[in-house]
């Protein structure tokens, strides 16, 4: 048996957590993937005709309201400044997203002050709901069914491939509600895009004498008894072959257009309307706007039920789901010597700032149990139901 721990996964989660126990314990590390590059979801690369940093399976923005998560990645790489002002193509015109001030005035063609949109948006939700039970009574409540149906009936059930009902409130709470103009689409106080891209950044926090990186490598099982320990951050089922069933998600796939110039004037047009097939486009030009490019990459998002063979994307969470993720995580209790962690091995929507402070805090947490001979953790502490 050698003296290192085996990572699986070179994503985040893997990168940052073999950075922490390199640098707090001195602990090496086998950090393997089974994709032909590191960075996971985050990977990007330039596009080969237009040299634009193409993020290749869908944009990512960095935004975080956690100090330490902010500074580890600037560590790692350089961030310019970019705030994400995200615009919706409707049947009536273009609009700002979030919903803000200007979205709630040009879409019902008042002029109103912050305190009395605040007023009227309170006159068009349903007062009759009072604790939201679901994505739909979500939106009802607070933004009432023109800007409902306008803006997040269509895009969300091409989405999820579900009915807004069966969807828990908490998706929608990922986008505030905004009675002022301010159209950043997230409210962190840190934002930024890394100027070289993610898989430079991953690059260098995996840029260490105690940590070795495979990729193309697939889990051998096997292997396991060959490590102090077993770090998991791919997807929960596949650990266990699927064997109590599979976990499902939504994938998203996209169609390429490339011409000179400028596509659609920013980075992301979302295209709720249900009648649509697509639901958003992503220019990623327009990522890096300190770069000048004169032709232009630009993505047509899709997205469908998972399949054999698909990259999971978004976990759907639905009833089932929580079930079966409530057995598989017995399994991985029962299972001894790995650890899981992650988006995908805790089954979560998560962003990169939630995934990159919960790898740096469960580095700590697992170096603590090992350092007082304790159990050893074998999730993150947040719950994952
Ligand atoms: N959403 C919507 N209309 C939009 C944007 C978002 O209905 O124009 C809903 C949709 O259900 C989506 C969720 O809000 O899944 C969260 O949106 P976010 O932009 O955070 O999604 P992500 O960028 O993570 O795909």
């Amino acid at each position: 048996m050698s003296d290192r721990v085996l990572i699986v996964g070179a994503g985040f989660s893997g990168a940052v957590l073999a950075r922490q126990l390199a640098e707090l314990a001195g602990i090496a590390s086998l950090v393997i993937d089974s994709r032909d590059h590191i960075a996971g979801n985050c990977h990007t690369a330039r596009d080969a005709n237009t040299n634009v940093m193409v993020h290749t399976y869908g944009p990512h923005i960095f935004h975080t309201d956690r100090p330490d998560v902010w500074d580890y990645v600037n560590r790692f790489g350089e961030f310019k400044a970019f705030t994400n002002r995200v615009k919706a193509t409707i049947d009536r015109g273009v609009f700002s997203l979030p919903i803000n001030l200007h979205t709630i005035n040009q879409f019902f063609g008042v002029s109103l002050s912050p305190d009395q949109a605040k007023e009227f948006l309170a006159s068009k939700g349903d007062s009759s709901i009072e604790e939201p039970a679901n994505f739909e009574e979500q939106a009802l409540k607070f933004l009432g069914k023109d800007l409902y149906e306008a803006f997040f009936k269509g895009y969300t059930m091409k989405q999820w491939g579900c009915d807004p009902r069966e969807l828990p409130a908490s998706i929608l709470k990922r986008l505030p509600v905004r009675f002022n103009y301010d159209d950043n689409y997230y409210h962190s106080p840190y934002q930024g895009m890394p100027a070289e891209g993610y898989t430079q950044v991953i690059a260098n926090i995996l840029d260490h004498e105690l940590i070795e990186v495979r990729t193309g490598t697939t889990y051998d099982p096997a292997t396991a008894a060959d490590f102090v320990h077993v770090f998991y951050t791919g997807p929960l089922d596949g650990y266990f072959d699927k064997r109590l069933g599979a976990l499902s998600y939504r994938t998203v796939f996209w169609e390429k257009i490339e011409q000179q110039g400028d596509y659609q004037g920013v980075a992301c047009m979302n295209h709720p309307g249900v009648d649509i097939p697509h639901t958003r486009i992503h220019e990623h030009k327009h990522f890096t706007p300190w770069e000048k490019h004169e032709s232009t990459v630009a993505f047509v998002e899709y997205s469908k039920e998972t399949e054999e063979g698909d990259i999971p994307y978004y976990p759907k969470r639905m009833e089932p789901d929580k079930e079966l993720l409530a057995a598989y995580a017995e399994l991985a209790k029962q299972e001894g010597g790995v650890s899981f962690l992650g988006r995908l091995a805790t089954y979560r929507y998560m962003d990169m700032h939630q995934v990159i402070g919960e790898a740096i805090d469960f580095a700590s947490t697992w170096l603590v149990a090992r350092n007082n001979a304790a159990p050893l953790p074998v999730f993150p502490a947040a719950s994952l139901l």
